[in-house]
């Protein structure tokens, strides 16, 4: 969706509308189709056979909710972004941190570096000096050779294997251990099962060229050669909100029982558009924590800045996605999620996934700097106690109402609390004519 002035008033009063007018105002927007309605409208029915092809042992389908993050302008471009996700409050304030952002700053991204990397482990290798001379001398023949034999279709694309490299690694015991390195460029994919079968191709020519014997071949999901870099800026912000914001920064930065809550947030932004787009995102989080303790130390992968009276935000990271391979085109509720992104690249998708990471992060800390992280989520924490205790459609209003005074009062609440307020509701309320047992 180009920027247009539409959109801001389309994005505008969104999550007060009813689902259906949602999805009206959404085809309004470009970003679904009658036909996306339909699915939607029926459930997203998906054949268990689909599942059956991608997992064992399938029994059915594990459903999520499916939302969207409204007021992004990324890179000077709208974007709806979904989102399935089961936690309260992440959507809401991601969102409500993006139109802060979008009345007061910008958001810029970029991408460095293209390519991921798989080893071949030599455990015990005899010579490491040796090793290291016969990969060197013949490193142009085994990219040529892993081209050809196994990436044509990457290369075909403009990727497929660029270097090969060797690392000694350290043990604890008086042996040596070789590590060959294989970058590929794996172009819209995420590359991690095309990567794979490089390396084990690499396996056999690497064994007769050296003499030495390969123990295991895998990609690394700590991908420092490709990250991902995304900005914000927020003009003239009040100095004080600003200061306090570069002190929760450093509090992350700096400490990493901090690092963990405060990377776990930008994981709130993260994880669910991986998930609605079928991306893998245990590698994704892998690659992220790896990253995130590159220096020995776990540290927060954001950071916040005041400069001349603007607060300055930065996120970089591996996001190593992509936008065909695995279950991206398979899926279709994936499929239609990246449809709803109108991307046309993986460093595309990555660099909107960076984005929403740190203003998730921004909105995060902007909370537990203010009012604290609790009264975002309260409204929906009552709507999932009363939930929880049972209570029947016409007592939901009452029990909510009675919930959020208790909180008020008591400034806590829990599913006890509410299912003791129901039952003593269904005291004060007259009885059903007649009550159902319910049978097993
Ligand atoms: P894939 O196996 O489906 O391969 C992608 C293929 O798509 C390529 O081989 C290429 O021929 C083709 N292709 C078509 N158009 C392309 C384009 N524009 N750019 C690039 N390729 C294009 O998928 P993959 O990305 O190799 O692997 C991803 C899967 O691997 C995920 O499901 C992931 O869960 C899984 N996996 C991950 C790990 C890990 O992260 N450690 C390990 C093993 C497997």
């Amino acid at each position: 969706m180009p920027i247009n002035a539409k959109a801001a008033e389309l994005f505008k009063g969104f999550s007060k509308l009813e689902r259906k007018q949602r999805l009206t105002r959404l085809v309004e927007m470009g970003a679904l189709s009658p036909s996306d309605i339909k699915f939607l409208n029926a459930g997203s029915p998906i054949k268990p056979e689909l599942a059956e092809n991608l997992i064992e042992n399938v029994i059915g389908y594990f459903q999520l909710p499916l939302g969207v993050a409204t007021n992004f302008c990324i890179d000077g471009q709208d974007k709806i972004i979904p989102m399935a996700v089961e936690e309260t409050s992440i959507i809401a304030a991601l969102s409500k941190t993006a139109r802060w952002i979008r009345n007061e700053g910008n958001i810029s991204t970029e991408t460095a570096g293209n390519t991921i990397i798989g080893q071949i482990q030599v455990g015990r290798v005899s010579n490491f000096t040796q090793f290291k001379k016969h990969i060197k001398s013949n490193k142009t023949m085994l990219i040529d050779a892993a081209n050809r034999d196994v990436a044509h279709g990457l290369v075909r694309r403009g990727g497929g294997v660029t270097d090969i490299q060797v690392r000694l690694v350290e043990r604890d015991d008086d042996h040596e251990m070789a590590v060959v390195h294989v970058l590929a460029d794996p172009c819209d994919a995420m590359g991690a099962n095309i990567l794979n079968q490089i390396c084990e191709y690499l396996k056999t020519p690497i064994e007769n060229l050296t003499g030495e014997t390969v123990t295991m071949c895998i990609l690394s999901n700590l991908n420092d050669l490709k990250l991902t870099r995304a900005r914000v800026v927020l003009r003239n912000i009040d100095p004080n909100i600003g200061e306090k914001l570069a002190e929760a920064s450093l509090f992350a930065e700096q400490d990493p029982y901090r690092a963990a809550t405060s990377n776990k947030g930008v994981l709130n932004g993260i994880d669910p558009i991986l998930i609605a787009t079928g991306n893998d995102w245990r590698a994704v989080e892998a690659g992220i924590h790896a990253y995130a303790a590159r220096d020995g130390q776990y540290r927060s992968i954001t950071k916040w800045r005041m400069q001349e009276g603007d607060l300055i935000g930065t996120l970089e990271a591996p996001i190593v996605v992509g936008i065909v391979g695995g279950v991206t085109r398979l899926h279709p509720t994936a499929k239609m999620c990246l449809n709803m992104l109108e991307i046309e690249s993986a460093s595309e998708l990555a660099r909107i996934i960076a984005a929403a990471g740190l203003v998730q992060n921004l909105g995060a800390i902007r909370a537990l700097t203010s009012v604290g992280i609790i009264q975002g989520h309260m409204k929906l924490h009552i709507a999932n106690l009363t939930l929880g205790a049972g209570a029947k459609a016409d007592e939901i209003p009452l029990l909510q109402k009675r919930l959020e005074e208790v909180l008020a009062f008591r400034k806590r609440i829990t599913l006890s609390n509410a299912i003791e307020i129901l039952k003593e509701l269904r005291n004060e309320l007259p009885l059903p004519i007649k009550s159902k047992k319910r049978s097993v």
